[in-house]
């Protein structure tokens, strides 16, 4: 096989599968240096101990001031059939108590969604919600639960949806034993991106979502130059892989939808009313570097 690979006409075939492969690939290259020193070993015999620094960092390297240890963050307790509470170092945005880090979304006045064992969820026509405080690329742990009590079918079904930066809907919707467009089910990346699997539980059940997203950057012209990036966790399951948003993901119409629109560094948290009674708890979130 290692003989066929490096002859004749098949040789050239692989050196033409490399060479693109080679000027596609835009890796930061660390900057690797080794060397040798002769050491003493264990047995008091003088061996060659080979050296090697990343970046100029010596592998392995003990020292703090060279290689900082990462610094320690208090996890959070888990959700069991009781909501957990959030790590040491997040915005915690709703803990089951009040509605006080959220306003109306329509008109900035206080929210019509209410408090209620615990938990939050819209009432008639109170339309979204949207955190005071705004957030650009982040960590984001939240809680949902569809109406226990089945109503409607497909997009009517337990419909809401989380917005990062106000902008980006991870769509929140009963898509147990539910059928809409993939496109639009629950965990899809709305209208742009299908989730991996359907991991969701039954109405009325706890359900969860651990999001990474990293916002999308704009050139000064209005061009996108980084895509915005989702990485969605639904109650343990991997949905979403790091997928590259290819753009906006507003509603347009029916088989439409929006484009990247420029906008700031940060913008807020919104969660949608969609007219279905969706209970959240647990909220909380982490500030990612970009
Ligand atoms: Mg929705």
């Amino acid at each position: 096989m290692f003989n066929r690979i490096t002859s004749g006409v098949i040789s050239g075939m692989v050196l033409m599968s490399v060479v693109p492969n080679a000027a596609v690939a835009d890796f930061d290259k660390p900057v690797i240096k080794t060397w040798i020193v002769q050491e003493k070993n264990d047995k008091g015999e003088m061996e060659d101990v080979k050296y090697m620094t990343i970046d100029g960092v010596l592998v392995h390297e003990e020292d703090p001031a060279k290689q900082p240890p990462p610094r320690v963050v208090t996890p959070g307790i888990a959700s069991t059939r009781k909501p957990g509470g959030a790590p040491a170092d997040a915005v915690v945005l709703f803990d089951g108590q009040d509605l006080e880090n959220w306003i109306s979304d329509k008109d900035n006045a206080p929210t019509k969604w209410v408090v209620k064992d615990g938990t939050m969820m819209p009432t008639k026509d109170s339309g979204m919600i949207r955190t005071k405080q705004e957030f650009g690329s982040c960590q984001l742990h939240l809680e949902f639960a569809c109406p226990k009590i089945v109503e409607g079918d497909g997009q009517g079904r337990g419909n809401s949806g989380v917005f990062l930066m106000g902008e980006y809907e991870v769509q929140i919707l009963d898509s147990y034993d539910n059928a809409t467009y993939p496109d639009g089910q629950c965990a899809a990346l709305y209208g742009r991106a299908v989730p991996l699997v359907n991991a969701c539980r039954k109405p009325g059940e706890w359900q969860i979502y651990d999001i990474i997203f990293h916002r999308p950057l704009f050139h000064a012209n209005g061009q996108v130059t980084k895509r915005a990036t989702f990485t969605v966790i639904q109650n343990g399951v991997l949905v979403q892989d790091h997928v590259e948003l290819s753009g906006g993901n507003g509603w347009l119409g029916h088989h439409a939808v929006t484009d990247y629109v420029p906008h700031g560094d940060k913008g807020p948290l919104k969660l949608q009313d969609h007219g279905n009674p969706v209970l959240f708890r647990n909220v909380w979130i982490r500030e990612l570097p970009d």
